[in-house]
Parts: C-alpha cells; sequence; structure tokens
C-alpha cells in the first residue's frame, strides 16, 4: 500500500548524532518523531528493576512483549513512558546505555520490539533512528540515510551531551564503551548494524549538523 507521506530511516552507530538530526529533520517536516533507541534503553531499565538479567534473552522477550513502552511528545523530542512513567532521563544513564546494547542482541527481544516500531511508523510521515530501521524494521521506507563519525569524535559529543544533562563522564571510558558497542551491534546475527544498500551515507565527523540536517530535508522534500 502507497504511504502519503514518506518514512524517513536515519540509522547509524551511537554518537554520530543521529538524535539531534532526527528531531531537526523531524522538527523541520512537521513529522513524528521515534527514538527506537530508546526502546531498547526502556526494556533494559525495567529488566533490571525486575531483577532479569540482560542475559536472559527468552524473559527479557516475555517482557518486552508485556511492558507498556509508549512516546510522548515534548518540545526536546519523545519522552519514553514506561507503564506509565516518564524515565526519558533515567534510560540515559551510561549503564543502560551498555543494558540496551545486550538486550537488543536476543532475537526475542527484537521480534517483540519489531511490531512496536513498525506500529509507530505505519502511517508515514515519520522519523525513525535506529540501527536496523533501513535494513529490518521498514526495508521500504521512502529516504533512508545512514549517519556515521569517527568514534573520537562520537565519544567527544557523548561526553559533551551527558554533562549536559549534570551527568560526569570520563573520555577515554566512553571512547571505550563505545568501541565495545560498535563491535556489538556489527558483530551481532541478528539484524547487525549496517547501512542499507540503497542508503545515503553521510559522515558528521566533518559535516556541521545543520548542513545534515538541510540535506535529508532536501532528500525527503524530494521524495514527497
Ligand atoms: O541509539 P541508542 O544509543 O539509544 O541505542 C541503544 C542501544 O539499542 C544500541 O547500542 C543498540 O544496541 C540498540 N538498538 C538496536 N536497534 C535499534 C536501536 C537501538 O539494536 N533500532
Amino acid at each position: 500500500m502507497k504511504r502519503e507521506r514518506p518514512i524517513v530511516a536515519i540509522d547509524g552507530p551511537a554518537g554520530a548524532g543521529k538524535s539531534s538530526v532526527a528531531r531537526e529533520v523531524a522538527r523541520a517536516l512537521g513529522f513524528v518523531l521515534v527514538d527506537t533507541g530508546a526502546l531498547y534503553r526502556g526494556l533494559a531499565l525495567a529488566a533490571k528493576e525486575r531483577e532479569i538479567a540482560w542475559s536472559d534473552g527468552e524473559a527479557l522477550g516475555a517482557l518486552a512483549a508485556e511492558l507498556e513502552l509508549r512516546f510522548e511528545t515534548h518540545d526536546d523530542g519523545p519522552h519514553l513512558c514506561i507503564e506509565g512513567v516518564d524515565r526519558s532521563a533515567d534510560i540515559r544513564q551510561p549503564e543502560v546505555s551498555e543494558g540496551a546494547s545486550q538486550v537488543s542482541a536476543h532475537p526475542p527481544v527484537r521480534a517483540a520490539l519489531l511490531g512496536v516500531q513498525r506500529a509507530l511508523g505505519a502511517d508515514g510521515g515519520v522519523v525513525l533512528e535506529g540501527r536496523d530501521i533501513g535494513t529490518v524494521v521498514f526495508p521500504d521506507a521512502e529516504v533512508k540515510v545512514f549517519l556515521t563519525a569517527s568514534p573520537e569524535e562520537r565519544a567527544r559529543r557523548r561526553v559533551q551531551d551527558l554533562a549536559g544533562r549534570g551527568i560526569e563522564a570520563d573520555y577515554d571510558a566512553i571512547l571505550e564503551a563505545i568501541r565495545t558497542r560498535d563491535a556489538r551491534d556489527s558483530g551481532r546475527d541478528i539484524a547487525p548494524l549496517v547501512a542499507a544498500d540503497d542508503a545515503v551515507k553521510l559522515d558528521s565527523t566533518e559535516l556541521q549538523r545543520d548542513d545534515v540536517v538541510e540535506r535529508i530535508v532536501a532528500l525527503v522534500r524530494g521524495r514527497m
């Protein structure tokens, strides 16, 4: 079925600037923004609070199927609500980043969250940011972008971002964590972090955020 308004998939590794780029693209186009990483983060946080191990794929899959994960729209972007409670700040803790990466490697988790993501994007007029939107969640997305940046640049941005939220972080530890997550996200068997063949690849190490946003908005307008 042809959608009236396009689906925009923005994939790439942690810290490539996806979140802020996706937020600005959605704002410029008047589209809904879906931060799919927040779903994995929310699951990791909820599992920890229920004392379900991040290694227990079956239990995590069952939790993902029953947990109420919902987004609320705010000026600073979508806020994740778990069982009706806004947990958008809690899911940004570095420990939860690590948990999200671990839980996302389990096939039952990905299967459960696939339906959630498809439901959120099905009507179009939406920007989804994640890792496998253009390859798995919406392989028929009208616009696909794969956004990257060097690990060092991504670590620098993450430290700055965390500082802005009042969380103190060590550059070397963040860089190490980024490398570990990259290896796990790219190396996993299911939905690894790779660019779709038909994705437009943008490297944000040298590009200003506004340039990246402008390019993506132009791509989308070209498809409308
Ligand atoms: O983007 P963010 O850093 O919030 O994502 C947290 C983790 O969730 C990532 O490290 C990745 O392992 C996982 N993820 C995923 N597929 C997505 C989005 C995020 O596997 N579509």
